[in-house]
């Protein structure tokens, strides 16, 4: 039995391993969200008006991700709170949703004097709004752990009931993180269905390092980006961002511990639907599933069928192992410029405090086609494609459009 057989979680390799990406004709790929918030956890709108907001904008699937909670059973909520979440002035999620849905639409009410409304369920949502093949709606859950007092969130999606967080702040969040995955990993295997599990804003109050993510060998997908405002996605002067999470998490993960590299998720992680800051339509990711249901959605996530994206899209995406080539080619939009960043770590990195050669810019390729070939001495390549046109909703100063190919021609050591 090698090493790495003997270091790695049976399950890794069952749940989580993701495959090189080969020849991906891109085109007619699934575009969704995997992390909303409704007002059945602390998001500030309806959920099928959230849904809503979703197919009307040409998403294909989105997993409405409430903290601990899946949308089913009962939930009745006073007016008036439903009133203060919504922090900009205009017209009330109440009349919105009537406007859109129709005056009996809301199931109004009165508990205890106080007038309410019965919020909708996943299950009521989906017969209003789902279209197959076109507009599916997700089973998701942000599990909401926490380690020391630091947020270590993951989102699970295509689940069929809530898994209990792990709350143990005597425990570090890398712990926390392990024992949480392991608690997704059981009931994968006791539901017998496709589970993909993502680490959530990793910056977020500074509570998961690179580290962490490289040593937990459980864990294999993160948030490269979250459209939250709050999430520190740039890092600052002496913590990484998040582009630089990934690839210091995958150098450790391949060349020191055997592990696959994490793959890249983009996402909106949406609160608020009003006008106010932390709004949808940010990051998304684009899924080459065979059809367009839960099973279908993971389990090409987890085969490594999937690009991530804040606003460019792609034609194709090819890798030939061989000649040890990746191509990428976008979508040429008028009056638009791309910019393709082929980064990797090549062997021979300084593993030291400074981790020089770590995530470098091996090539930096202009126009809508790009492609590389990377030398034998690298431990994976990946690429970042940047937009010369401005996020039209950017959740952080200067955002331009991007998209993030999964790393490639990696070998477990
Ligand atoms: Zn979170
Ligand atoms: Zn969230």
């Amino acid at each position: 039995m090698s090493l790495r057989m003997k270091i790695l979680p049976l399950f890794l390799l069952s749940l989580t391993l993701p495959l090189a990406a080969q020849d991906y004709d891109t085109r007619a790929w699934f575009k969704g969200n995997t992390h909303t918030h409704s007002l059945w956890s602390d998001g500030n709108d309806f959920p099928e008006m959230i849904f809503d907001w979703y197919r009307e904008r040409g998403y294909n699937f989105v997993g409405m991700s409430d903290h601990n909670v899946l949308q089913e059973g009962e939930k009745w909520m006073d007016l008036e709170s439903i009133r203060k979440r919504q922090k900009a002035v205009g017209r009330d999620a109440v009349s919105k949703a009537e406007a859109r849905f129709g005056k009996d639409w809301l199931e109004r009410e009165t508990r205890g004097g106080k007038e309410g409304i019965v919020l909708k369920t996943l299950a009521e949502c989906r017969e209003a709004l789902a279209k197959p093949g076109e507009f599916y709606l997700l089973p998701a859950e942000e599990m909401s752990n926490s380690g020391s007092k630091k947020p270590v969130h993951i989102n699970v999606i295509n689940l069929d009931r809530v898994i209990e967080p792990v709350n143990d702040d005597a425990s570090t969040p890398r712990d926390v993180l392990r024992r949480s995955l392991i608690a997704i990993d059981e009931y994968r295997k006791q539901s017998g269905r496709p589970i993909l599990a993502h680490l959530n804003h990793p910056n977020f109050q500074w509570a998961v390092t690179a580290e962490d993510l490289a040593n937990v060998a459980e864990g294999a997908y993160f948030e490269i980006y979250n459209g939250h405002p709050g999430i520190n996605h740039l890092g600052d002067a002496t913590r990484p961002g998040d582009e630089a999470i990934w690839d210091i998490a995958n150098t450790i993960r391949i060349a020191e511990l055997g592990y696959p590299p994490l793959m890249g998720v983009a996402t909106d992680d949406s609160h608020t639907y009003h006008g106010e800051d932390v709004s949808p339509g940010r990051g998304w990711v684009m899924v080459g599933a065979e059809k367009l249901d839960g099973d279908s959605l993971v389990t090409a996530m987890l085969a490594g069928r999937f690009y991530a994206s804040s606003g460019v899209t792609l034609e194709a995406i090819r890798h030939d192992p061989d000649k040890r080539t990746l191509s990428v080619e976008i979508t040429a939009t008028e009056g638009v410029t791309f910019s393709t960043a082929f980064i990797g770590t090549l062997k021979g990195y300084d593993a030291a405090a400074d981790k020089t050669g770590i995530g470098e810019v091996l090539a930096t390729v202009k126009g809508n086609t790009a492609t590389f070939t990377y030398s034998k001495e690298a431990l994976y390549v990946r690429a970042t494609i940047t937009s010369s046109r401005k996020h039209p909703n950017p959740s952080f100063e200067g955002q331009m459009e991007q998209a993030w190919i999964q790393p490639v021609g990696w070998k477990v050591q």
